[in-house]
């Protein structure tokens, strides 16, 4: 299969070319030709695998179709909306670098929180042909008039089922009151919980539906999981350890809270390793800057929220290290997604302690999986584990954070204004 055999003109399979990308992957090969057709998508496939290409490739082959009277930007033509702001720059990333070789590529605008909206608004003068946005800057955006979402022809929502959840909740809805009835919608994730799934089929219309290897564990040629047992004032240490004994470039490490990602990162730093924090807290300048430098390998040691959690494609990322659990299932099979991708091989490992091993039993359940604790030496726990009482309850994939409870905050007092 190739992607001009997708239906994609020259110009996107040279861009496609340069980027490595030999021939389509399953879920490009399954959506491109579907996205081309028209209609409603509801695409799963799992992490790192190709599913922004899947999503940005046709609808760059739409805009260029469309005939050269229309190619003025109109207000908006297509919107992308994702759960987070890094996401959101890197797929304006992926449209500019696939869009590169276009006579004429189209006009890609941001709209994201954390930055002045000042630069945003001027931007998006005279319209945009495509917007990636945030939910809630996208909404201020039309609360100061800089933006009209009559004319929506595609609505693409990545991280659907994020996007879909209860912090989303509603200010998805206000930017679906201001969408055209015949707007179509394309939705993407690795996971689609149950809690979400009756959401997304009443959003969508009749909808073509792609299902590869949704929800599961990514191969275990691809990503290696390992669970190491260890008392949890310990796991700093083991950290460092693992990150000298196993000499990894980079390593991407999950903690539960803002003051964790300082924490572990400062400690970190006294022990000579190169490493930052990444949370919503720290200013949109911080952020980026400690992404781009982990990216670019100027930092070894990446300590974040599950806001890294999502989407983010670090090439080559060694491992991925889960200092505290993750609240779900879900989230779980999206932080070890961030390695092991597009062919790249990688390792995952969670440090499971004597209060949480009951919490790792049931994410583990919930995956069929069941993953041998190490211990390893010098770090052999002194606390007993103590076994799960409730084998139902325990994972809290449902339950809101503080950032959706802010969030939701705010859309009610947008709606009152
Ligand atoms: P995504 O799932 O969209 O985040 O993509 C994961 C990684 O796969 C990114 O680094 C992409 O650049 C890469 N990728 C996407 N499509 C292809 C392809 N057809 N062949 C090789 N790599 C790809």
């Amino acid at each position: 299969m190739t992607f001009s055999a997708l239906g994609l003109c020259d110009d996107l399979v040279r861009a496609a070319d340069e980027l490595g990308f030999e021939q389509p992957t399953p879920v490009q090969a399954a959506a491109i030709p579907v996205i081309l057709r028209g209609g409603d998508l509801w695409a799963s496939a799992k992490t790192g695998s190709g599913k922004t290409a899947a999503f940005v490739l046709p609808l760059l082959q739409s805009f260029s179709a469309r005939p050269p009277s229309s190619h003025r930007p109109i207000p908006v033509w297509a919107l992308l909306l994702v759960p987070t702001r890094e996401l959101a720059l890197q797929t304006a990333e992926a449209i500019r670098v696939l869009g590169a070789r276009l006579s004429r590529p189209p006009k890609t605008c941001v709209a994201l929180g954390g930055l002045s909206i000042n630069p945003q608004m001027m931007a998006l003068r005279g319209g945009a042909d495509m917007v990636v946005a945030t939910p809630g800057r996208l909404l201020d955006l039309v609360a100061h008039n800089a933006i009209v979402l009559s004319s929506v022809e595609t609505l693409v929502l990545d991280e659907a089922d994020r996007l879909l959840s209860s912090g989303f909740a509603a200010e998805l809805a206000s930017v679906r009151a201001l969408l055209p009835a015949r707007c179509r919608k394309l939705l993407f994730s690795a996971t689609f919980p149950p809690a979400v799934r009756a959401l997304a089929a009443d959003l969508l219309n009749e909808p073509a539906q792609i299902n590869i290897d949704a929800g599961a564990l990514p191969d275990a040629a691809a990503i290696v999981q390992r669970a190491i047992s260890v008392d949890a004032d310990r796991r700093t240490g083991l950290l460092e350890r693992l990150v000298r004994t196993n000499d990894w470039s980079r390593v991407l490490v999950f903690v539960a809270t803002k003051y964790a990602t300082e924490h572990v990162a400062m400690k970190l730093r006294r022990a000579d390793l190169s490493a930052a924090a990444l949370h919503g807290e720290l200013s949109q300048g911080t952020r980026t800057a400690a992404l781009a430098d982990f990216k670019r390998r100027h930092l070894r040691i990446l300590v974040a929220t599950d806001l890294a959690a999502r989407g983010l494609d670090i090439d080559d990322l060694a491992a991925v290290v889960n200092y505290d659990l993750p609240r779900s299932s879900a989230d779980y099979l999206h932080r070890i997604g961030r390695t092991g991708r597009a062919g790249d091989s990688g390792v995952a490992i969670s440090f499971v302690s004597a209060s949480t091993e009951a919490h790792f039993d049931l994410i583990e359940r919930r995956h069929r999986l069941r993953i041998a604790r190490e211990v390893i030496t010098d770090f052999r726990p002194t606390a007993v584990a103590v076994l799960p009482q409730h084998p139902h309850g325990g994972v809290k994939g449902k339950r809101r954070t503080k950032k959706d409870k802010l969030r939701e905050a705010a859309a009610r007092q947008r709606n009152k204004q």
